[in-house]
């Protein structure tokens, strides 16, 4: 029983994680030297509805990773505009502590091996062709699960966005994005609003050591610094361009918000240099990611698998998505509920079992739907869905399914017969 994962993002190590807990043999496959992908440079947990959507995984017992993020946040239940309760793990040490555990965990991780094509063969995919080096690599499997996410390659950034910002997907250092889903034949949907093809991630990093010492006095302290923008240097425009809706409100567009993730997350796609250092606390101001942060940011939404609600890709017998492949989810928590299903799913289905799908009883189940009708049924391209805020958060609020309460979540999740469903042998 062998399932192969390709891509390492926090998407990609759920799914390893869930298939692993099942007893599969599990390949982690990652085209750069790192795991977490996108989740290098972000941070922000449980805010808003994530909160709920975490408890709910840890009572399904599927909550390691989020268990891991609480051990390593910086920040706990801290608020900012528009969002409470939110935890910040540190980016630096995010990613050993997840490697770590999933090597633990028997999970086989294989870095800078980038997966180029596939093997098909009656409606299934057998194989995956790989490069590793100088090495030319097939790697055979029962189940494949496609969590490439939906950022790069450089051609995306530079015909959809500002050009390629040197983001910490380093598209040049070990090549861009190949969706496994696009090379088994299946036609992808594209995220558009307006004229935008896909859209830009939604903030940047600088390096503390570049700031006044009192805007980070305030961020080591409070995990967040709110500083009002002179009327001249507001940039009307910016929120249109931002995958993450959740953010895309006045108060981000006439302040800068920094928030306190090892480096200051400064809560903008981008933000000329320039005119940066002419705020007062910023005149030294210099970015860490993406390097060219006062250009642009990477381009991401171009290219989601069409899908059904246990996660498996239409079209090919054997193989399943999660993550931004799985559709307009943004977030890491969304990555990491998404790729837990698709790897306890992947596992049913080489045994010939009912797939799960989650009720939408459960926020993760109600979510996973939501966004797969909203796209396929009703053809909707044009938002994203995130626990956190925006379209998804405002329904969770109407459907009664927000909440803080862990007993409500365990109950809610227990009354699904869900209790303990992904905890595994
Ligand atoms: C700058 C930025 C800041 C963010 N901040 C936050 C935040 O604070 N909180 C939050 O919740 N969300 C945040 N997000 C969004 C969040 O990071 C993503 O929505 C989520 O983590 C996506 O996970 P994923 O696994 O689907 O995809 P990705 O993170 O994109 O991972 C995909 C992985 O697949 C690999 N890959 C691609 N093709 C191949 C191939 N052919 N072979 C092998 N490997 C391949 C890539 O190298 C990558 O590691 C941020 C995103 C960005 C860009």
């Amino acid at each position: 029983m062998k399932i192969v994962v390709i891509g390492g993002g926090w998407s990609g190590c759920a799914a390893a994680l869930a298939a692993r807990k099942q007893d599969a043999q599990v390949v982690l496959i990652e085209r750069t030297d790192m795991l977490l992908g996108t989740g290098l440079v972000g941070g922000i947990m449980r805010n808003n509805g994530r909160y709920t959507a975490a408890e709910e995984m840890i009572a399904m017992g599927g909550g390691e990773l989020f268990e891991l993020t609480d051990l390593n946040a910086l920040h706990r239940e801290i608020e900012f505009p528009g969002h409470r309760h939110s935890n910040l793990y540190s980016v630096a040490r995010m990613e050993p502590m997840v490697r770590n555990f999933l090597v633990s965990k028997g999970a086989s991780i294989q870095c800078q091996m980038r997966v180029t094509d596939v093997e098909m063969a009656d409606g299934a995919i057998r194989a995956v062709f790989a490069k590793q080096g100088d090495e030319s690599l097939r790697v055979e499997g029962d189940v494949f699960i496609d969590a490439t996410g939906t950022a790069g390659g450089p051609a995306n950034c530079n015909k959809y966005g500002n050009g390629c910002a040197m983001c910490i997907l380093r598209c040049h250092s070990f090549g861009g994005r190949v969706s496994v889903t696009a090379k088994a034949g299946v036609k992808e949907m594209i995220g558009r609003k307006g004229d935008q093809v896909g859209a830009m991630s939604g903030s940047c990093k600088l390096l503390k050591e570049s700031l006044d010492p009192q805007i980070v006095g305030a961020l080591n302290q409070k995990g967040v610094a709110v500083v009002p923008l002179p009327a001249s240097k507001i940039l009307k425009g910016k929120l249109d361009l931002k995958c993450c809706q959740q953010y895309a409100i006045p108060d981000f567009e006439e302040n800068i918000v920094l928030l306190d993730t090892g480096h200051a997350k400064l809560m903008t796609p981008f933000f000329p240099l320039e005119l940066l250092r002419a705020i007062p606390g910023f005149e030294n101001a210099r970015y860490e990611d993406p390097y060219a942060g006062g250009l642009g940011n990477s381009i991401r939404y171009v290219g989601m698998a069409p899908r059904d609600n246990a996660l498996k890709v239409e079209g090919v017998q054997n193989l399943f998505c999660a993550g931004e492949k799985a559709g307009l989810l943004v977030g890491h928590t969304e990555a990491i509920c998404t790729g837990t299903l698709a790897g306890y799913n992947a596992v049913k289905s080489i045994r010939s079992e009912k797939r799960l799908v989650l009720p939408s009883s459960l926020t993760v189940g109600d979510a996973i739907q939501f966004v797969r009708s909203q796209m396929q049924e009703e053809g909707l391209l044009s938002l994203k869905y995130t626990f956190s805020g925006s379209v998804y958060f405002e329904r969770m609020k109407a459907k009664g399914l927000y909440t803080t309460n862990r007993k409500a979540i365990e109950a809610r999740v227990g009354a699904a017969g869900l209790t303990g469903v992904f905890a595994g042998g």
